[in-house]
């Protein structure tokens, strides 16, 4: 990684508001809104996320509701694919496929249109943060359903105490901008 790189992800990460106790105690909430609203960072972030999935021949940017839709359609114009939103029951007015985990309280359930991706598809899945996993790990299973040529799993922000990645099949090529 170049030095302008390394100096720039570090604004990044210093742009990113630290929340204490949202929405629950105990909960260290990362507010992505401070780092979108200054049109440099913002820049800087698409700069980055471009640079990273630009050989991969995405076809097809996946974006998990709600933070996902930030980020994933300007990654997608950037890299000429398309966006394919995954929303939570009830939002897709179309024909959907759905899966459902285990959250730590309860289960949650997600959907995607049954038309959203084809075989010929090399999918990116895109969300702000990686906590424990539970919900890009429901994601990869649904996109994994349509059989697609390759899958790739990015998030802005990785926090690392989590070991999000380990919810993960080892394969799974997980990659996220800032470790916090
Ligand atoms: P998880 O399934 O545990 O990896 O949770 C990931 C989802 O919850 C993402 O969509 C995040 O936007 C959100 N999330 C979980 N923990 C945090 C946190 N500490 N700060 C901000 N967003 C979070």
């Amino acid at each position: 990684m170049s030095k302008y790189m390394i100096m720039s992800k570090e604004r990044l990460a210093k742009s990113i508001r630290n929340i204490p106790d949202f929405p629950i105690p105990g909960i260290q909430f990362k507010d992505v809104t401070t780092l979108f609203k200054e049109p440099e960072l913002l820049q800087e972030l698409s700069d980055i996320l471009y640079e990273m999935y630009k050989d991969k021949g995405i076809t097809k940017v996946v974006g998990i509701e709600s933070r996902g839709f930030i980020m994933g359609p300007v990654l997608a114009t950037r890299l000429g694919a398309g966006f394919v939103p995954v929303r939570k029951p009830g939002k897709l007015p179309a024909e959907t496929v759905e899966i459902s985990y285990d959250k730590e309280y309860g289960k949650d359930t997600i959907q995607i249109h049954k038309d959203a991706i084809s075989e010929n598809d090399v999918v990116l899945l895109h969300d702000d943060l990686l906590a424990t996993g539970g919900t890009m790990k429901a994601a990869c299973e649904l996109v994994g359903k349509f059989n697609p040529k390759d899958v790739y799993v990015n998030f802005i922000i990785e926090l690392k105490d989590l070991n999000g990645r380990a919810a993960f099949n080892p394969s799974t090529k997980i990659d996220s901008v800032l470790e916090l």
